[in-house]
């Protein structure tokens, strides 16, 4: 798994597959094809999510899914590539085309569009499918048909909202990038991304999610980092707080999340997810998040 797996994929391999008897080892996101060296005879399964949950590292997924492809088939290793797909969606990337064996997709994210359904599409290569039907069944996993509905529905304005959200949240972020408060925006289709070369192989696009770095003196000292940056997420007009991005509505969020193996080295991140309001005034309600901030700064002892 990538040390920047969505935290609730770990907390899988954590808790209920590790009292399974399955063993996980976390990798640095950005290892490319010397994942290699982490296999053993026991390896079944390689994950991949790209860009990282909050840290927004791009990984080289065809590298990866090529030495593995090598590896197994040297060895008669079954090793099936699964990669979290849900940040780009089949919009932005052809995981088929990377060497991905299996796609898992949020449908309740950019698919179901407006934040009020959970549901999650597992899209694999034939070979995979009776296992994964299998599975299904097994497990009692099916999906309500007012849910199935929604998702329908959602998914005849998906390409249209995918380019509002990616438009606004360039907008933002270049805005962003202008704020003497902001060390610097992780946001994969800007230049100053350290992998925007491997963004702009692999993927259409970008959507409406990312993350900026504060700089350590725009942040109030001495307190949880969550309650540090309260006056900048608290009390927005336009941006919630919460995790399940991909809705109409804009999101804000102090990044925690656990890494294991590959350290983050930055400073405090806050993750955007830009709906589709005007980004005029989400540019303003975030001014008014920024000058609370410095107000808290000032009157901290
Ligand atoms: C939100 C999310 C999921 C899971 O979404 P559900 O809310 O459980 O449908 C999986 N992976 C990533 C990267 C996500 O952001």
């Amino acid at each position: 798994m990538p040390d920047s797996v969505y935290g609730p994929a770990r907390a899988l391999c954590d808790g209920l597959l590790a009292r399974m008897g399955v063993e996980t080892t976390f990798y640095d996101p950005l290892i490319g094809a010397g994942i290699t060296s982490l296999v053993r005879t026991q390896t079944r399964v390689v994950y991949l999510e790209s860009p990282g949950s909050y840290t927004m590292e791009i990984q080289d997924i065809p590298a990866i899914c090529h030495a593995i492809g090598e590896l197994a088939a040297d060895q008669g290793l079954p090793v099936v590539r699964i990669l979290d797909n849900t940040w780009a969606s089949p919009v932005l990337a052809r995981p088929f085309d990377w060497g991905v064996d299996v796609s898992v997709v949020a449908l309740t994210k950019y698919w179901g569009g407006h934040a009020d359904l959970l549901m999650g599409a597992v899209v694999c290569r034939d070979e995979h499918w009776t296992e994964v039907f299998d599975v299904c069944r097994q497990m009692g996993l099916c999906v309500g048909g007012d849910d199935a509905w929604l998702v329908l529905r959602g998914m005849r304005t998906l390409d249209l909202r995918f380019r509002q959200h990616e438009a606004a949240g360039v907008e933002v972020a270049s805005w962003l990038q202008s704020r003497p408060e902001v060390a610097r925006v992780l946001h994969p289709a800007f230049e100053s991304h350290p992998q925007h070369a491997l963004w702009k192989r692999d993927f259409s696009g970008a959507n409406g999610l990312f993350s900026f770095e504060l700089k350590p003196e725009a942040v109030p000292a001495g307190r949880p980092l969550a309650q540090a940056l309260g006056p900048l997420c608290d009390y927005r007009r336009h941006f919630g707080i919460g995790y399940s991005w991909g809705g109409f509505e804009s999101l804000i969020m102090p990044a925690r999340f656990t890494r294991t193996v590959a350290g983050w080295k930055g400073g405090p991140l806050v993750r955007l997810h830009v709906g589709l309001e005007d980004p005029k005034a989400l540019i303003a309600d975030l001014e008014e998040g920024f000058e609370a901030l410095s107000r808290s700064v000032r009157a901290t002892p």
